[in-house]
């Protein structure tokens, strides 16, 4: 009697032990933990589920901020700010500092400098650093544009030189090289399901925790709302456009902070915004800023040569162009459905 007690008891304990760990696993993969701050300029916030989460969100927000201290033109202890003020001598990078001017630099060369990030003494000469606006005239910005180049920029082992007046500016890249980094650090604490908004620079880690994808809002460039919604798992969504940083100036213009490298001025190249799909945060970072001031054609033909990502082109006159691959993910809201769109296919 006492021994089937005891069995009975023992089963119950056992049951109980199961119960609980079944239990905590939930609990622990819908554990929710989330963190909103500034930095790089921008509003960031980092939504993550798992069992550490907690602890994950901390050690990122912690790595952003270390990153941010490296790569911001006008943090005076920055390596970029020591780059920009060199006057020509060689300056020793950390490896993630060089491997993201490597990066930005065969952008670069891919978009035949659309990218272009030496583009800072022409950004300043606008004002867009400081927000105080200003519309440089002609000669001035022919004058700085003698600096511009991503061809001066020279990489020997672990030293980078740029000759004097020439100047960096990370801001078209960082974010998105930042988040795949943070996207890898999470990956390696564990987490496998999170969503990541650096400013509109929208990283997915895995899918939402039942297994859906997350659905990514996309920005009405010409209002408040969101025009429609990209659904995505393990994948980077990232949005440029003018309808954020610009100023409107004393000639009534919107001037945007995408600067076209050739005129030295901001990018006029009828586009409204431009968002790229692709697994790299950084791919899509330097694409959506370069395939901007392409404008619709020259962007287009970029797409058809390389395909290896997806987008969503809007144009100043309200119409949407999209690949294949884009429109398999988007969906437009309600309120918007009587916009026209266009599929971007073969010439
Ligand atoms: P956001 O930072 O708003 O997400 P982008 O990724 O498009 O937007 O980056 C725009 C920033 O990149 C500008 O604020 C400026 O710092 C820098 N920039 C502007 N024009 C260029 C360009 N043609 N190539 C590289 N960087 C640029
Ligand atoms: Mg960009």
């Amino acid at each position: 009697m006492v021994k089937k007690r005891l069995i009975s008891v023992i089963y119950l304990l056992v049951f109980l032990g199961i119960l609980g760990v079944g239990i905590g696993k939930m609990w622990g993969k819908g554990r929710e933990a989330k963190a909103s701050f500034f930095a790089m300029d921008t509003y960031i916030s980092l939504t993550l589920y798992g069992k550490d989460g907690e602890k994950a969100v901390l050690e990122a927000q912690e790595k952003m901020t270390e990153l941010e201290g490296l790569w911001s033109a006008t943090h005076k202890e920055s390596i970029v700010y020591a780059l920009n003020h060199s006057g020509g001598a060689p300056v020793i990078l950390d490896d993630e500092t060089k491997e993201l001017l490597r990066f930005a630099v065969s952008m670069a060369r891919e978009t035949e400098g659309a990218l272009e990030p030496t583009i800072y003494p022409v950004l300043l000469s606008w004002g867009f650093t400081t927000g105080e606006n200003r519309i440089p005239d002609r000669e001035e910005i022919q004058d700085l544009l003698k600096y511009v180049g991503y061809d001066n920029i020279r990489i020997h082992g672990k030293e980078a030189l740029l000759p004097s007046g020439t100047q960096l500016d990370f801001g078209a890249v960082a974010k998105g090289y930042a988040g795949d980094m943070l996207v890898e650090l999470l990956r390696e604490r564990g987490i496998t399901s999170g969503l990541l908004d650096l400013g509109g620079n929208i990283q997915a880690i895995g899918s939402k925790p039942d297994g859906s994808s997350w659905r990514i809002g996309l920005r009405d460039p010409f209002g408040d709302g969101y025009l429609g919604v990209i659904e995505a798992s393990d994948l980077a969504v990232v949005t440029s456009g003018n309808y954020e940083r610009f100023f409107v100036g004393e000639d009534g213009n919107v001037y945007g902070h995408i600067i076209d490298p050739v005129t030295g001025c901001p990018a006029d190249s009828g586009l409204a915004s431009v968002t790229v799909i692709a697994k790299e945060g950084k791919v899509c970072d330097a694409l959506s800023t370069a395939l901007f001031v392409m404008g619709l054609e020259k962007a287009s033909d970029y797409w058809r040569e390389h395909r290896d990502f997806d987008m969503i082109l809007i144009t100043e006159d309200g119409k949407i162009y999209l690949t294949e691959g884009a429109k398999s993910r988007f969906s437009l809201n309600n309120s918007y459905e009587e916009y026209k769109w266009e599929l971007i296919g073969e010439r």
